[in-house]
């Protein structure tokens, strides 16, 4: 694609980033096909090749945004699925987050936006908080009706039947292996999956040290800076990041670590990119350390010697997060793992696209998203599975307020498949939270 930056604004380091991936796009539209926006809308404005023309006018102009522009980029949901499927290795994702970084820079937003905005960054990343939140939203869900906001409303919806007690293993320690010491690595532990399940980190832990990891949480590690890094606000997501470089890179320094193990994969793509966060940055040294050890989860386990058998007879949908399978390319070994333990692994039809959950989008885009949550949970009830595996706590939960089955994250399974208890979510009644009419 040509562009007509100036020479005053090539000057600009973040500029220079995105001419030269506007440029690597050559307009062949085979983006659109795999773009869930496309799919629901099918405005071509509401595709990857749409936006990324829109980006390059609102950025070649450097004028202030205009609602629509606005408008379109916010509908991108961020899954990424077209960096998968370009031919010519655009990458999107850089260039979707320096639009979202000018618009918060260069956007008023109406009064209402801003406030619900402002409220998720100073909520979600923290747990406590978060807790607090899911409680008052709890008292207000007989209510929910006659919320008249409904962005609103979906927050309610969302809100989880049980919040669990805050689990003492997420605070800050090492867990010993349970056998020789093969590996040493940090746990991140996250921010809105400590509130929402805790039951994750749980069987992290146990699988870990089962299989011969010493596992450590850092001192100081907190929220990967992912719900501000795709909202523009960038001193807070640097703020979050900066603090888990530092606690990350002083266990490195310290008794060394192996790899930083990651079992919400929204938060592992961002951190692998860190190194490009902070590009010319005097963290950048560190970032790019650290990006260099990040992991999905399922990523340090095959290396790991998982045995094989122990699974109990059942079938298990796996539901591929999109900051899995594209955000970080990582598609066959959690499917692996679990055929390795002996679960039946099915998949749904268009695996590739997005549940619709996309950090806050299921609260900021709530009809798109319900629609595509409706697509994902026919196709994956279609198999007929006992339960749905994901790697992705968003992804969990979304799926999970109306699949009717268990949605437990593919570590919950490993660790009951090799001596751990069975996952509480199991033997919870789920068929409240059903869509009609699927099963
Ligand atoms: S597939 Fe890639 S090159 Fe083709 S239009 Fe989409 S982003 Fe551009
Ligand atoms: S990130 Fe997803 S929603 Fe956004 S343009 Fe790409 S495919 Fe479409």
């Amino acid at each position: 694609m040509k562009t007509e930056f100036t020479d005053l604004q090539m000057q600009d380091p973040a500029i220079q980033r995105s001419n030269s991936i506007l440029r690597s796009c050559v307009h062949c539209g085979f983006c659109t096909a795999t773009c869930p926006t496309y799919q629901v809308l099918g405005d071509e404005l509401d595709s990857p090749r749409g936006r990324i023309y829109l980006i390059k006018e609102m950025l070649e102009t450097g004028r202030k945004p205009d609602a629509k522009t606005v408008g379109h980029i916010d509908r991108c949901l961020g899954c990424l699925a077209c960096m998968s499927t370009c031919p010519s290795g655009v990458n999107y994702m850089h260039l979707v987050d320096h639009a979202r970084k000018y618009i918060e820079e260069n956007y008023q937003r109406p009064l209402s936006e801003r406030a619900l905005r402002w409220m998720l960054a100073r909520i979600l990343p923290y747990p406590m908080r978060f807790r607090v939140a899911l409680l008052g939203a709890k008292m207000a869900g007989p209510f929910a009706r006659i919320i008249p906001d409904k962005r609103l409303r979906a927050m309610v919806a969302m809100v989880p039947k049980q919040i669990p007690p805050v689990s003492r293993n997420d605070d800050p320690q090492s867990f010993a292996p349970k056998v020789a010491r093969k590996k040493r690595v940090a746990l991140m532990t996250g921010c809105a999956q400590k509130a929402l399940d805790t039951d994750i980190n749980d069987a992290t832990i146990r699988l870990l040290t089962r299989l011969g990891c010493e596992v450590v949480v850092a001192k100081g590690q907190g929220c990967c800076g992912a719900l501000t890094h795709h909202m523009g606000k960038q001193s807070e997501s640097h703020a979050a990041a900066a603090a888990n470089i530092n606690a990350w890179v002083s266990e490195m320094d310290g008794d060394g670590l192996d790899a930083i193990v990651i079992n919400t994969s929204g938060c592992g793509t961002t951190i692998k990119d860190y190194g490009n966060m902070f590009a010319g940055n005097p963290l950048e040294a560190n970032a790019k350390r650290v990006a260099a050890i990040a992991k999905d989860v399922s990523e340090v386990l095959k290396d790991l010697d998982l045995a094989q058998g122990g699974a109990p007879e059942m079938t298990v949908a796996y539901h591929a997060a999109c900051s899995l399978q594209h955000g970080q390319q990582v598609k066959s070994a959690p499917k692996d793992l679990l055929k390795r333990v002996g679960f039946t692994v099915v998949e749904p039809k268009d695996s590739h696209l997005c549940c619709g959950s996309a950090g806050t989008y299921n609260l900021m885009q709530p009809e798109i998203s319900a629609q595509l949550k409706e697509r994902k949970i026919t196709t994956l009830m279609a198999k007929n599975p006992d339960v749905i595996a994901a790697g992705n706590i968003g992804c969990m939960m979304q799926i999970g307020s109306a699949a009717g089955i268990p949605v437990v994250h593919t570590v919950e399974l490993l660790d009951w498949a090799t001596g751990g208890p069975r996952p509480p979510k199991m033997d919870v009644d789920h068929t409240a939270h059903k869509i009609p009419n699927l099963r």
